[in-house]
């Protein structure tokens, strides 16, 4: 039991949940008598303290409601592996210029390239200054807006993919679509359009994605939308996942390039 005094700060700590402050005041108090410094140095320090505490719960809290499928940063991060791709874009990307000009960006390029690492990089970036994120596959977001759509809640669905500052949209390319979920989708990127950010991958080049979404004429209409203010980056090159079967001899030759790049801005199929 503390004094009624130490009893009271907790108590209005706890009222004002100053959590930080709460657990180090007393100790943080004895040191400041031993340093000899200042009302202030010591309010000042125990103030620090909380803001510092509340971005990093802030921070945690919004990386498990982002539900990256894992957390890979920079640091995890080997340039030298993909060089098709400029280390220099990347980090440029990572300074979020992209985010803060509603921007979007793209990484095309095949399975095991890093598209989803480097997704997920500058997601983790965009959580730490402030933004909210959002990370789903295109398999699990159309199924979401399939049943919403099946119970009338389509909208709802629509608008709770449309309020994070950054969507991420993994894998396009896997499976193609039916009419109604490339119109699902459609109707998301419109949504989206010059109000926030997205981060596409996919194993497909743009000139793939009217016989994936089965339909021309949409899928000219999600390009239009997407590659409007977008950096597209290319990924060539073979798996990092199969690196270490391929050198320990047990693939026999490089199996996993795209053979086929993106195409240039505007070169994706016409509107009919
Ligand atoms: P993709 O989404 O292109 O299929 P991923 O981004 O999921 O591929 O990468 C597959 C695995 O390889 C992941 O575990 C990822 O962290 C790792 N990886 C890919 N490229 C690199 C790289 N350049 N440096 C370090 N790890 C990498
Ligand atoms: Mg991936």
């Amino acid at each position: 039991m503390g004094t009624p005094q130490v009893e009271r700060i907790q108590t209005a700590c706890e009222q004002l949940k100053l959590r930080r402050i709460c657990q180090v005041f007393e100790s943080e108090s004895e040191t400041a008598i031993e340093k000899n410094l200042t009302y202030l140095d010591y309010l000042d320090h125990l103030l620090e303290e909380e803001v510092q505490d509340k971005q990093n719960r802030n921070i945690v809290l919004k990386t498990r409601l982002a539900r990256f499928p894992y957390q890979k940063t920079l640091a995890d991060f080997d340039f030298g592996f993909q060089p098709s791709v400029d280390q220099k874009r990347i980090k440029d990307l990572a300074s979020l210029r992209f985010l803060q000009g509603t921007e979007n960006v793209i990484f095309l390029g095949p399975p095991g390239g890093g598209k989803t690492h480097r997704a997920i990089i500058l997601g983790l970036e965009a959580i730490k200054r402030g933004f909210t994120v959002t990370f789903i596959t295109l398999q699990e977001l159309l199924s979401a807006l399939s049943k919403c759509y099946q119970e009338n809640r389509l909208e709802d669905k629509l608008k709770f993919y449309t309020r994070p500052r950054l969507l991420i949209l993994d894998e396009i390319g896997y499976l193609p679509l039916n009419t109604r979920e490339a119109n699902f989708l459609f109707q998301l990127v419109s949504g989206r359009y010059e109000r926030g950010s997205m981060i596409v991958t996919s194993n497909k080049s743009y000139g793939d994605w009217g016989t994936l979404f089965g339909d021309n004429v949409i899928a000219s209409a999600i390009l239009d939308r997407l590659l409007h203010h977008c950096h597209t980056i290319n990924i060539k090159g073979e798996s990092y996942r199969l690196k270490d079967k391929r050198r320990a001899g047990t693939l026999p030759r490089p199996i996993l390039t795209t053979g086929k790049e993106a195409v240039p801005k505007g070169a994706y199929p016409k509107t009919v």
